[in-house]
């Protein structure tokens, strides 16, 4: 696998939310195959940016402000679909070959980072159909009569102002957050954190509750909305078996799933005490993550760039499954409203577009 192809970025844009349609805001983006333009509602210059996959969810009936008429959308299940088959089905594919994968979504709060990620009710997003086509291959090759063992292990953590939290396993003491350390052969890895082993796709479905539910409280605790903190979901996937010899061997997997933190929390303006200390972290970690991809894809590109892994809590986490063969996707979630014009503009700026 050519390391070229190992970071891809796709950019989704959803539908007008309430507030956007009761504001009678126009569109400002426009999706042509893998283009996105954007189109800033003060000066009308248009910025021009080429992802590797562009999703337009927005509905077909209105007119832009440029007489353009959007096009008309398929329904939502089967754009949750054509996601996974772009992005997810790769990284299915990674950890059936033994090798790691991350995917994570940037974008503004509200701007559909979960719903890519983990998706709504019905509307299953990349965590859930990952894991039931994994748990679907396993049943298959056991079936067949497969000699591999197979193990699954899931975990779930947040990152909130460079703390760790466990969502599977929350202690009583807010305060209290587990420690990172760094073993010289696994790397970094989170002392203490609950890995819990699976063997189907329910018992996945019911620890992502207990996670989701464990980070609701934990945001109400700290008198926050979750959108402040960085979830990541850990799933291992261990397939061992028995060489000609009849010696064990294993290949082993890391796939990690994260929604950020919304990237307008970067922006500490007028915030004071806590909401600042906040914003510094959330923005120290998003820039150490936009740094480290861009080394990535530099080096990919030829170059020997020191990749600074070591800059935040999220890209020390992040190391095992980021570079050499693993896989790195990113989704840039944007909104369609030109009142979120310059989020969006540094959304689409910070998924350092090839033009
Ligand atoms: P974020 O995680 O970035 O804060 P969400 O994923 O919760 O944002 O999205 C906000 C709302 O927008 C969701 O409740 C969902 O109903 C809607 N939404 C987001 N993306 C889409 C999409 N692609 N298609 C339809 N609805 C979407």
């Amino acid at each position: 696998m050519a390391e070229e192809e190992n970071v891809k970025v796709a950019v989704r844009v959803r539908p007008f939310n309430s507030r956007e349609k009761a504001m009678g805001s126009d569109i400002d983006s426009t999706m042509d195959g893998p283009r996105t333009v954007l189109t800033d509602p003060d000066t009308g210059e248009e910025k021009d940016f080429v992802f590797d996959y562009s999703y337009w969810s927005h509905d077909g009936s209105v007119e832009q402000a440029n007489g353009y008429i959007t096009p008309a959308a398929g329904t939502r299940i089967c754009r949750q679909k054509k996601v996974y088959d772009d992005l997810g089905t790769g990284v299915a594919k990674n950890a059936w070959d033994g090798y790691n994968s991350t995917l994570f979504a940037y974008g503004q709060t509200g701007s559909g980072k979960s719903w890519s990620v983990v998706g709504y009710g019905i509307n299953k997003g990349i965590v859930p159909m990952f894991s039931e086509e994994l748990f679907h291959g396993i049943d298959e090759k056991k079936q067949a009569g497969s000699k591999t063992q197979f193990e699954v292990k899931f975990s779930m953590l947040e990152i909130y102002s460079e703390k760790v939290r466990d969502l599977l396993n929350p202690t009583p003491n807010k305060k209290k957050s587990l420690k990172i350390r760094e073993h010289p052969k696994k790397g970094f890895y989170v002392e203490g954190l609950k890995t819990q082993y699976v063997d189907t796709y329910a018992a996945i479905e019911q620890q992502m509750e207990e996670g989701t539910h464990n980070r609701t409280i934990a945001a109400t605790n700290m008198n926050a909305t979750s959108s402040r903190a960085h979830t990541i979901v850990g799933i291992t996937f261990i397939q061992k078996s028995k060489n000609k010899a009849g010696q064990e061997t294993a290949k082993s997997s890391i796939v990690n799933l994260v929604d950020l933190a919304g990237s307008e929390r970067a922006e500490s303006t007028g915030a004071t005490g806590d909401r600042l200390k906040e914003g510094a972290a959330i923005n120290q970690s998003l820039s150490a993550l936009g740094n480290v991809i861009a080394a990535l894809a530099d080096n990919a590109g030829g170059k020997k760039m020191k990749v600074p892994f070591r800059d935040s809590v999220l890209t020390k986490l992040l190391k095992n499954a980021l570079g050499g063969n693993s896989k790195t996707i990113m989704v840039a979630a944007i909104s369609p409203a030109d009142i979120n014009y310059s989020e969006t503009l540094s959304t689409l700026r910070y998924g350092k577009p090839r033009y």
